[in-house]
């Protein structure tokens, strides 16, 4: 089909081939499907999470203060509050607050969620099966050399646009494993610099992440004591973010913020593949029902995730199909095509996404260090886009008054001080060209 006849099929579709700024409101948003995953799923990954935390300390002694549970504090946002919607021209009732996985453990990235569980999982697995473990076990045991010498003979790999790389790759090679990680174009060099310090494999690609991505299930299907940690389709990376629900309902509670009809919460989550915002949306969906709505932010350069949900082919379909080049700032969303599982998971769970202009989170990056003094990585900031775009249609349908709005913030911390002046650099000269 010639992009002319798709645009007239799916109308959205001129408009993202444009890389025009869009909202796309999900037609199937809270419709009763089965969606393929269980609120058993996800109680089974926290207790996973929860057994190993002996480890975490034994092994990353950083995560002694949370006793090697990996989690990030709420911060409430008054003055970029303030900032943006002055800039912007524009107002939301209710508080703002970031949810700050740029601070979590081992990788500075949400991907300390999906990616690690992923490879906690598999560590278990070989673990039991070669019965040097069971259940009620004190995994600290997990830290000690026989363990390392068990998982040598295995391997793990991944295709990484960089974050999810640093995630997994810290952490099996901590374990033991023999880890590869198949790294795409847009990955930074200091992501790969830290990566080898750690006795990491890095495999490096001039192409796209789908090729990284492409090559490393291809490699790692000829050996089978390879494990291939898969970002286009695999559960429990998805399950892995889906934990930070549970987490968080105590945290709000613990904070004295009210959930409920009257206060409803309202999430903004960057789009990369769709794994981390679609296993974060999945476990908000489960805990707090309906009293929580979702948004997507995707860069109109790949838009990979809305292209996907709004045609129906999900994995079928990739922005360089239309015409894309899939370039961007935020290169942790430097994605083409969506995983296999977002679209179809996400289906009658997403409010929307919004797509937005790069010139937009890099704005936001520098008034995050201007007003808050928090360094974000460019990716990281895009739910401030989508939070924008979203309010006219969260405003129709729900009772905003009172609501809670957390934009998530997916990485930073392990970002060089010279990458975030040089992006602090850009962000402001863009402010100053609007003055
Ligand atoms: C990976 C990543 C995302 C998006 O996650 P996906 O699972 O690819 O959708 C967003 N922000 C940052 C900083 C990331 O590293």
């Amino acid at each position: 089909m010639d992009l002319a006849e798709f645009s007239a099929k799916y109308p959205i579709v001129k408009d993202l081939a444009a890389e025009k700024e869009t909202f796309w409101l999900n037609p199937d948003y809270g419709k009763k499907e089965d969606v393929g995953l269980t609120q058993a799923d996800l109680f089974d990954a926290s207790a996973r999470f929860d057994r190993f935390a002996p480890y975490m300390v034994a092994a990353f002694p950083e995560t002694a203060a949370s006793k090697g549970i990996l989690e990030s504090p709420l911060h409430k946002l008054d003055a970029m509050k303030a900032e943006i919607t002055g800039r912007e021209h524009y107002d939301f009732p209710g508080d703002l607050y970031l949810k700050a996985d740029n601070e979590l453990p081992i990788s500075g990235s949400i991907k300390s969620r999906g990616g690690i569980y992923e490879v906690l999982k598999i560590a278990e697995k070989i673990a039991i099966d070669k019965h040097m473990l069971v259940y009620r076990d004190d995994y600290s045991k997990l830290n000690e050399p026989e363990f390392h010498d068990l998982f040598s003979h295995y391997g793990i790999a991944v295709g990484s646009t960089g974050n999810l790389g640093l995630s997994i790759g810290i952490v099996a090679a901590k374990l033991g494993f023999n880890t590869t990680v198949h790294m795409s174009m847009d990955a930074k060099q200091w992501k790969k610099d830290t990566l080898r310090s750690k006795g990491v494999n890095v495999v490096e690609y001039d192409g796209s992440f789908t090729e990284a991505i492409t090559t490393g299930r291809k490699l790692a299907a000829q050996d089978p004591s390879v494990f291939f940690i898969d970002d286009e389709g695999s559960k429990d990376l998805f399950l892995g973010y889906g934990v930070a629900a549970i987490r968080l309902q105590k945290q709000l509670r613990d904070m004295n913020i009210p959930v409920d009809e009257d206060h409803p919460l309202f999430v903004y989550l960057p789009a990369g593949v769709g794994g981390s915002p679609g296993g974060t949306t999945f476990g908000l969906k489960t805990i707090f029902g309906d009293n929580v709505h979702a948004v997507f932010a995707e860069p109109t350069h790949v838009p990979s995730v809305v292209l996907g949900m709004a045609t129906g082919l999900n994995a079928k379909i990739s922005v360089y199909d239309i015409g894309l080049d899939g370039l961007t700032e935020a290169d942790g969303l430097a994605v083409g095509r969506p995983s296999r599982l977002a679209g179809k998971v996400m289906k009658t769970l997403l409010f929307g996404i919004g797509t937005f202009d790069d010139s937009r989170v890099m704005e936001y990056t520098a008034e995050m260090m201007d007003t808050q003094d928090i360094k974000l990585e460019p990716s990281a900031t895009a739910g401030f886009a989508a939070l924008r775009q979203a309010q006219p249609y969260l405003a129709k349908q729900y009772n905003v008054q009172n609501a809670t709005h957390i934009v998530w913030a997916t990485g930073g911390m392990l970002v060089p001080e010279s990458e975030h002046q040089r992006n602090y650099k850009i962000g402001k000269q863009l402010l100053d060209q609007q003055k």
